[in-house]
């Protein structure tokens, strides 16, 4: 037996939003109260660019240490499979506003700071396809994106400071 089921994701127009920006999907509480919430985290303009698998994988691993440094309460940021941009799944609540500004200072840290033994995760033991990274890619996207700004709202251009 199998249920009806609807997607959020898969109901929202891609042909109306204006990347970049972040989106709250959802905010669910569990059984016990407990209370999570789900971003759409757009860095590329659907159907019109994506971003190449090796620096998507860089930004991937470099998120997953940066934002911890920015926020409490991460538990997951993972890339789409479209490599349009990142599902972020945080505890608690936040607003688009807060998670634009983290990722905005993410971008910054990679585009300007970040160096090959930043890294985190990049042997063969740390890393399920090692060799698909490049930090130049990541580099040069992430300053493309802070080009264009973060917008904390997905249809209007409002782009955080
Ligand atoms: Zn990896």
């Amino acid at each position: 037996m199998t249920k009806e089921v609807l997607v959020e994701s898969f109901e929202l127009d891609h042909t109306i939003v204006k990347a970049p920006y972040i989106r709250m999907i959802s905010e669910e509480t569990g059984p016990k109260g407990d209370m999570i919430s789900n971003y759409d985290i757009r860095l590329v303009q659907p159907n019109e660019d994506a971003i190449p698998t090796a620096g998507l994988h860089t930004i991937e691993h470099l998120l997953a240490l940066l934002i911890r440094k920015r926020m409490d309460g991460l538990i997951d940021c993972s890339p789409f499979g479209c490599r349009t941009g990142f599902h972020m799944i945080m505890w608690g609540s936040h607003s688009t506003t807060e998670i634009a500004q983290v990722i905005k200072s993410c971008l910054e840290e990679i585009a300007e700071v970040t160096t090959w033994e930043d890294v985190p995760g990049t042997t063969i033991e740390s890393c399920g396809n090692y060799k698909d990274h490049s930090l130049f890619s990541a580099k040069e996207w992430a300053k493309l994106i802070l080009e264009q700004g973060i917008s904390d709202d997905p249809f209007e251009r409002h782009i955080v400071e």
